[in-house]
């Protein structure tokens, strides 16, 4: 097995929870510098090159804030997600709406702040219109879906034919013939075709099929695209032993395709756009928690103070986060255990028959990857409250970036003020 390294130290770690009890979220500022720094010169070769960061991801706006020094754009996905791109006063053509099933207001509010409207079904265009009293955006996006599988040589990535999102290929071309004719000036294509890819071959391979896509259809519709959108899917190595993607290698494999198709037909003015989101944060969040509690039965158990409402991957989909023990990073990992929160789930599990060191109580163990889709997810069953997010700043400085829940967040959406009073919050 490999090692996973953390970029929080146990002496950092107390330090810390003398100010902000475990669980907390922890943020490293210079590794999300540097990986997005690394993300921008993969795509210099693209004069319009843009990241529209995933908000969903990750949706605070000191993060936001880190990747706007880096021509991040905003991926939004909801109104909520749309009001904080407004307020942190990126520009309308900052802002990306790749929303599905989307309601009518969020439209109206998209198309008010500028925001470029990614239309995710073929439906949605007489919806918009009306939506819209008929005044369409000078530019629109259109979601793909191949249908099928996706493959990378013989093995299956994913199954876009299964998933909910985008386009057939028939309606993505009537529905640029419908939207050219309704007044739209501007194009651009999307698709997601594969989540958390660890390889470098996925963008490239998604590149060609919509570079391909995107001459097909300017010549059957006459269509001025603009922009190709790769959307999210680069993955990261969640497990110690897989190797990480390059960036470096997948910007030049898209930069192949791209000089391929696009340039040979003549379209050596698209810009390509991507939205990432795992890729840009992941690795660089983990969330830290406390051992408060062994469990001795039919396993071993280590009962910690965070619980699956405060990151939800592996109950959800049986996500593999890697744990280490601060401080026991290089010790023999001889003991097995099941790494557990307080939920009344018994899928509130961190970890399953995982290999770790001797765990003693009040040991803090880092759960590794958590900086995208962590947090985010969070929610409130059991009455279980968020924790705080903390950024620990280049110069070593730790900052609260979200204070953590209380339980007058709790109570505060009851039209029940009892409640509050009796409990003196
Ligand atoms: C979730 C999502 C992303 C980000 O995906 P990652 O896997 O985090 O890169 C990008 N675009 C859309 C439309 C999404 O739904």
């Amino acid at each position: 097995m490999g090692q996973k390294k953390t970029f929080v130290t146990l002496e950092q770690i107390k330090e810390i929870n003398k100010n902000y009890p475990t669980p907390f979220y922890i943020y490293d500022e210079k590794g999300i510098r540097d990986n997005a720094e690394k993300l921008q010169k993969a795509f210099s070769w693209n004069k319009g090159y843009r990241e529209y960061f995933a908000v969903k991801a990750t949706p605070n706006p000191y993060i936001l804030n880190i990747l706007k020094d880096y021509g991040c754009g905003a991926d939004c996905s909801s109104m909520t997600e749309l009001m904080m791109a407004y307020a942190l006063d990126y520009k309308p053509e900052e802002i990306m709406f790749s929303s599905n099933d989307t309601p009518a207001e969020e439209f109206a509010y998209a198309n008010e702040i500028g925001a470029t409207i990614n239309l995710d079904d073929f439906t949605h265009i007489d919806y918009l219109d009306k939506v819209l009293d008929g005044k369409f955006p000078e530019t629109i996006s259109c979601r793909y879906n191949p249908g099928g599988y996706f493959k990378l040589g013989t093995s299956i990535m994913d199954n876009p034919g299964d998933a909910k999102y985008g386009m057939t290929h028939e309606q993505i071309i009537e529905a640029f013939k419908i939207l050219k004719a309704k007044g739209v000036k501007k194009f651009g294509i999307h698709a997601f075709l594969a989540s958390n890819t660890v390889s470098n071959e996925y963008y490239p391979t998604l590149a060609k099929i919509m570079f391909e896509l995107a001459v097909e259809l300017r010549d059957k519709t006459g269509a001025d695209i603009k922009f190709v959108n790769l959307s999210g899917g680069i993955g990261i190595p969640y497990r110690p032993d897989q190797e990480a993607n390059d960036i470096a290698v997948i910007g030049e494999g898209v930069h192949r395709a791209y000089d391929e198709v696009l340039g040979r037909a003549g379209m050596g003015d698209v810009s390509i756009y991507t939205e990432l989101g795992r890729f840009m944060l992941a690795p660089y969040g983990a969330l830290v928690t406390k051992a408060i509690h062994e469990k001795h039965t039919y396993k071993e158990y280590i009962g910690v103070d965070a619980c699956a409402v405060n990151l939800m991957r592996p109950a959800m989909y049986g996500a593999y986060h890697h744990i280490t023990v601060a401080g026991k990073e290089n010790e023999k990992c001889d003991h097995m255990y099941d790494v557990t929160g307080s939920l009344c789930e018994n899928n509130d599990k961190f970890a399953i028959d995982r290999e770790l060191p001797k765990i003693d109580m009040g040991d803090y163990l880092i759960i590794h990857d958590a900086g995208a889709h962590g947090f985010a997810m969070g929610y409130n069953y059991n009455g279980k409250l968020k924790s705080s997010e903390l950024l620990l700043k280049e110069n070593g400085e730790v900052k609260m970036i979200r204070r953590a829940e209380t339980p007058k967040d709790y109570f505060a959406t009851f039209d029940f003020s009892d409640i509050l009073s009796k409990l003196d919050l």
